[in-house]
């Protein structure tokens, strides 16, 4: 028999639901409370308890992800075989576990939101950092091209290469968390905006490859505040996706701002894989963006690529190639309607957005 009285109680866990959309409606109007009194006060707090970040060699939200996929199939098949077998009761015992599966999702999205979700509503980094965005003209984001180019070729120069001209560095995984750190270190002591530092490492993803089929470079999760980086991808992006990810641990939810914050840090370093790794996030950027705006200036600009930074580039192309197809694609599709749903209206195409941050930099440099 139903327990009317424990099943009318444990309903009061839905109230999370209201609770969380009337937190973020209020969120999405404030973004100065946001910016003091979560993202630089409570978000870092809730963030540095979460215990398992700190257990070193595997990603835990890895293991959630595959071990709790097995552990809900299995549950659900079981709760179907005793469904078909078992007749009596079976409204209730549906009943019961629409109740716990609600309750589960109406904890879970109150929890998104407290440990990182609100992060989305704080103020721009533009403001964080008085850089002043406004549209900018095509010859602007030209003149861009034009110092990326040539900052990045000067920073390849410094770094080995292969016979095909590829980056010849592929630093193992505790050489690049010990290089990501120190850098967010002196991003710190030398002030740039926003930064909190660091106390955490950048997880690789033992799936990494199976990540690359869904076109995932990196993925923060959370719950566990574990940034995650995929560790299988190109030479120098893994540099720079691990300086995003700790962006992200630092409390910058959208994405254009995270690998803006990745550039800035990666060079802003004294490490010369890192500064190169920052300068071809920031050219594959503006590059892209000077494709759609004008070819011909793309093609033009592209012809003083070095022959290795060319190298790199197409490297990275092709990998990329390897693994597009249906999966891919599902999951870009599945990653816009979630930046969608976060109040990110531009959906994937924010990922670009980084280019008008540089140009303002450049414009009060
Ligand atoms: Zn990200």
């Amino acid at each position: 028999m139903i327990n009317v009285k424990k099943y009318l109680l444990n309903m009061l866990w839905l109230l999370f639901i209201p609770a969380t959309f009337t937190l973020i409606y209020l969120a999405e109007n404030n973004p100065v409370i946001v910016e003091n009194v979560y993202s630089t006060s409570i978000f870092p707090a809730a963030a540095m308890i979460l215990p398992f970040q700190y257990l070193p060699f595997f990603s835990f939200f890895e293991l959630l992800l595959y071990g709790g996929s097995v552990v809900l199939i299995i549950f659900f098949v079981r709760f179907l075989i005793r469904l078909v077998r078992l007749k009596e009761n079976r409204m209730h015992r549906v009943l019961r576990l629409a109740q716990r599966v609600l309750i589960v999702l109406a904890v879970g999205l109150f929890l998104f939101n407290f440990l990182w979700g609100f992060n989305y509503y704080r103020q721009p980094y533009s403001e964080i950092a008085g850089l002043p965005v406004h549209p900018s003209t095509s010859q602007d984001l030209y003149a861009l091209c034009e110092d990326l180019v040539r900052d990045t070729n000067e920073a390849r120069s410094m770094l080995p290469s292969n016979d095909d001209g590829t980056l010849a560095m592929r630093p193992d995984i505790s050489e690049l968390n010990a290089m990501a750190r120190k850098a967010y270190e002196k991003a710190y002591d030398d002030g740039v905006a926003g930064i909190i530092g660091v106390r955490t490492n950048a997880k690789p993803l033992l799936s990494s490859y199976l990540f690359s089929y869904m076109g995932i470079a990196g993925v923060f999760f959370p719950y566990t505040a574990e940034p995650n980086f995929n560790n299988h991808i190109t030479e120098p992006s893994r540099g720079s996706v691990i300086c995003h990810e700790l962006a992200h641990r630092q409390g910058f939810a959208r994405e254009d701002e995270a690998d803006f914050l990745a550039y800035a840090v990666c060079v802003n370093s004294d490490e010369p894989y890192l500064r190169y790794a920052g300068y071809f996030l920031a050219l594959s950027h503006a590059m892209n963006r000077l494709y759609a705006d004008d070819r011909d200036a793309h093609k033009m600009l592209q012809q003083t690529y070095t022959r290795e930074v060319l190298a790199d580039a197409m490297a990275k192309q092709e990998y990329w190639r390897m693994f597009e197809g249906p999966l891919e694609e599902r999951v870009t599709n599945m990653n816009d309607s979630y930046l969608k749903a976060q109040n990110q209206e531009d959906g994937v195409k924010s990922y670009g957005r980084m280019v008008d941050l540089m140009l303002a930099q450049k414009r009060v440099a």
